[in-house]
């Protein structure tokens, strides 16, 4: 996929822009898009970006039949001064990678990928908004397109990323969130594919989504195990605050066991706390003393926290969202009330939201933004 043999086709009828008031998460696409074909035989094709449009399968293909599909999720900024970064787009390329060897798709040179892409946004700059909050969302995607029908490693691929201008996951100022506390459904189990970032993921949550809706919560809290393990959040990573008898916040989230996908906004907040706790960086208006742990956590010791008073805050932590406060979580046929502040937020969830922003949109300089 050599960056250098780029075909550009451009659009001969570009789209009008959609208000940035009017963007709904997904439903607009720029004008232009890539594509890179693969074969076993060959290898990876002539990277080509051409108008946004419908691809070309045959009913065959694999992926329309045994879910041989994988994905990104990223985001491209605009910064005041009308540059343009991306946050920490390598990570992403690694766990495509890393998603693609686990359903036995082609790997890739992520660095090749990150300079295509770079070459995508560069042609339909325009459609990045300007206005606070907003973003191009890219999507990267890698599918199978074995034109016969069995199930095996495909002998065909191809990959393709679209982009599309999306606008702030809280229009209107943070909004905590209800979860639903899914025990009778499961989002991954040991030794299955939730580490991954695999479509096969995601179909299934919809039912369980729905029925979390008509109960009046927003999200599932996806729960493993007898013991009710937390995993995630809907399709971000979780984390909860307790406060600890010495005064000492502690700052906690799943470990990567396998069922938990390693979110790029989870490193980034593990990665800021724990300088933050190693009295190497501050976090915005934090004070007193931190402990950051990826330790397994149940309900029970939410539930018990939320109790005593030592429960601080709960959130999901995800690209798209950044950072989503929780005031309540529907377990056992009872809410269990989360602590959150007058703006929504929380002690922790504050600084950490103003630090991540910051670096996605230059606003605080960071080796994260890479341009
Ligand atoms: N968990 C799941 C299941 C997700 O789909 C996502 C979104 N990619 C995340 C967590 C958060 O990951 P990231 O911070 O990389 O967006």
């Amino acid at each position: 996929m050599s960056p250098s043999k780029l075909e550009i086709t451009r659009t001969i009828s570009p789209k009008p822009l959609t208000p940035s008031a009017s963007l709904v998460f997904g439903k607009t696409f720029t004008d232009h898009m890539l594509t890179i074909p693969w074969e076993m035989n060959s290898g990876w094709g002539s990277p080509r970006i051409t108008p946004y449009g419908p691809l070309s399968l045959e009913p065959s293909a694999t992926v329309l039949h045994y879910a041989q599909t994988l994905f990104e999720g990223m985001k491209a900024y605009r910064h005041d001064d009308g540059k343009v970064s991306l946050f920490r787009p390598d990570m992403n390329m690694k766990r495509m990678n890393t998603s693609a060897r686990r359903i036995a798709l082609p790997t890739f040179d992520g660095g090749a990928l990150l300079e295509l892409i770079k070459q995508l946004i560069r042609l339909d700059n325009h459609w990045i908004p300007k206005e606070p909050g907003h973003s191009l969302y890219i999507r990267p995607t890698l599918i199978g397109t074995q034109r016969a029908i069995g199930v095996n490693p495909p002998n065909e691929a191809l990959l393709f990323v679209i982009c599309s201008p999306v606008g702030p996951y809280y229009p209107d100022g943070f909004k905590p969130v209800a979860l639903y506390g899914t025990s009778e459904y499961i989002r991954a189990a040991p030794g299955g594919t939730g580490a991954y970032k695999l479509g096969v993921n995601y179909a299934p949550g919809v039912m369980p989504q729905k029925i979390a809706a008509e109960r009046g919560y927003v999200q599932n809290l996806w729960l493993h195990g007898p013991e009710h393990y937390l995993t995630e959040v809907g399709t971000m990573n979780l984390f909860v605050v307790f406060r600890l008898p010495d005064g000492t916040l502690e700052l906690v989230t799943p470990p990567l066991d396998g069922m938990i996908l390693p979110g790029v906004t989870r490193d980034s907040v593990l990665s800021l706390a724990r300088d933050h706790s190693a009295g190497k960086y501050q976090l915005p208006g934090l004070s007193g003393q931190l402990r950051v742990t990826e330790r397994p956590v149940t309900m029970r010791e939410v539930q018990d926290a939320s109790q005593s008073g030592t429960l601080v805050e709960l959130f999901g932590a995800g690209t798209a969202a950044v950072i989503s406060p929780v005031d309540r979580v529907g377990y056992q046929g009872q809410d269990i009330i989360i602590p959150t502040e007058a703006d929504g937020m929380g002690p922790l969830s504050r600084p950490l939201w103003t630090e991540l922003v910051g670096r996605q949109t230059g606003k605080i300089p960071s080796d994260w933004s890479v341009l």
